[in-house]
């Protein structure tokens, strides 16, 4: 029998404020003196002490609403997640249960197969993080510095059909909080983490069998190997006559297994009631309207602006609307270049991210301007330095930057367009190597590049090798016998 999965997502991100979700304690425990410098009564769950809401947080909360197409709701509520692990000091979580702060949103992904599929956002709700654990050998240890950071959590519908589609999702989502500015989506620092809850059923089936949760998915690889996995584990066993058990899972990275945590017999009761220390939010119109003109071009709007008005490739316009950095730099380089956009994209593909990748740098890393590039670029467009000399400008000008011009005289990188010297030089390679010559001549073709390289070794790779190839060409055909 041919079996579908069905996935849908949770994804939990934090949000890039100053303050803490309830208090006023920093929240970036990243620079962090030291373990639990940045905690007090509130974050702490000291008894008595009273939550205020973070109104930036609600303010970022709305945006990612808004972004991934939610209502919001005007009249919002927190609520009591109760349970008790030590990195939860209050032995409850205050998060939005009844009434999130958005949802019924959407999400159009690609499903691997290059199809749209619209993904249906259920809900977008506020919660707080927990403190960190260290497990040491007969003791942990507890950081309290996290504990009380906003807490964003975006859960799917289960729409979504495969692996890839899965992948998309997640991709597509992490690029809009980072877009938004609300998640730097730095994954090895777990401010961005994923749950996949799965199930599979026959193809050409309706029902919605029984699903398992694998928490705590710290990178889009353990996602997606994560999600094989199990979907493989589960088609198994209807296979063998048996049934999958609704359980949570953990993700074990190093045997590529997913591992049993709990089952629902000892699911967790919340218990969830209305948070009585917080007021419901009450969200105005006006002020709904303030956050969506907060809105910037998304990367779905931008990559099809690029293709309408750069001519790019969808994949080439997908590319540079990855990162809002990359995709800004790249508009202000065609701002200042007379090439086309196109070679423009080819350079920033190419040499340009070899670069960065090859340093370990990112694009928000480069100081590089893209005036600079943009006047590089153009001087092999025009031909002034050949597409290797190019390459070498810019490995300088990352280095120790400069003018591109000024770079080209010091290194003497100029091209050499001169018809007339260049055939001159190649008269001169085939009267000096007439074997190689008649036996180009007889058949063997691939002399044509030893050929080449003559040109390019006596002009140190200077000469338009357009220009070059064409009378090489003509040469060698003349002195047919
Ligand atoms: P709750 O967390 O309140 O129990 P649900 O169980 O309805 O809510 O959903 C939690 C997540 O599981 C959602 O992302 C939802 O899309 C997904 N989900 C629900 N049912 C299934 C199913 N049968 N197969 C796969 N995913 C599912
Ligand atoms: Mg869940
Ligand atoms: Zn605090």
């Amino acid at each position: 029998m041919k079996y579908e999965p069905i996935i849908g997502l949770e994804i939990h991100g934090e949000l890039l404020t100053n303050s803490k979700m309830f208090c006023s304690c920093s929240a970036d425990y990243g620079s962090a003196p030291e373990p639990n410098s940045n905690i007090c009564p509130v974050c702490t769950g000291l008894p008595g002490a009273m939550p205020v809401v973070n109104k930036k947080a609600t303010e970022l909360a709305a945006l990612v609403g808004l972004a991934l197409n939610c209502s919001i709701n005007k009249h919002n509520t927190f609520a009591r997640k109760n349970y008790y692990y030590p990195d939860l000091p209050k032995g409850y979580q205050i998060s939005q249960y009844e009434l999130p702060i958005a949802e019924k949103g959407s999400l159009d992904v690609n499903d691997g197969n290059e199809n749209q599929l619209n993904v249906r956002v259920r809900r977008v709700h506020i919660e707080e993080d927990t403190a960190k654990l260290a497990h040491e050998k007969n003791y942990a240890l507890v950081d309290f510095n996290r504990a009380g950071v906003p807490l964003l959590e975006i859960v799917s519908e289960p729409d979504i059909r495969t692996v890839e589609a899965a992948l998309d999702y997640a991709t597509k989502v992490r690029a809009i909080l980072r877009y938004l500015g609300v998640n730097s989506g730095d994954m090895e620092k777990g401010v961005l983490r994923f749950e996949a809850n799965i199930s599979v059923r026959p193809v050409g089936s309706d029902e919605f069998r029984t699903r398992t949760e694998i928490k705590n998915l710290n990178s889009f690889r353990a996602l997606v190997r994560a999600s094989q996995y199990e979907i493989e584990r589960q088609i198994k066993l209807y296979e063998a006559g048996g049934t999958v058990v609704q359980e949570t899972l953990g993700w074990d990275d190093v045997r590529g297994v997913t591992t049993s945590q709990r089952s629902k017999e000892e699911a967790h009761d919340y218990r969830y009631f209305p948070e009585p220390d917080l007021p419901p939010l009450q969200l105005s119109d006006a002020w709904i309207e303030s956050i969506r003109i907060q809105l910037p071009e998304l990367p779905e709007a931008k990559t099809s602006r690029f293709i309408a008005d750069f001519s790019l490739t969808p994949s080439e316009a997908r590319f540079l609307t990855s990162e809002r950095t990359l995709a800004n730099y790249f508009e202000s380089v065609v701002a200042n270049s007379k090439s086309p956009a196109k070679t423009i994209h080819s350079w920033i593909a190419g040499e340009f991210m070899r670069y960065l990748n090859d340093s370990s740098l990112s694009i928000d890393d480069v100081t590089l301007a893209p005036e600079t590039l943009a006047k590089l670029i153009d001087m092999v467009t025009d031909k002034t330095i050949g597409a290797s000399a190019g390459k070498t400008v810019l490995t300088e000008l990352f280095k120790n930057g400069g003018d591109p011009a000024e770079i080209v005289k010091e290194k003497n990188l100029l091209q050499m367009t001169d018809v007339n010297a260049i055939q001159e030089l190649v008269t001169k390679i085939l009267n000096d190597n007439p074997k190689e010559v008649d036996e180009y001549n007889a058949g063997k073709e691939t002399l044509f590049q030893w050929f080449m390289g003559q040109v390019a070794r006596a002009t140190k790779g200077k000469a338009d090798p357009n220009v070059a190839k064409e009378l090489m060409v003509k040469g060698l055909e003349e002195r047919k016998k």
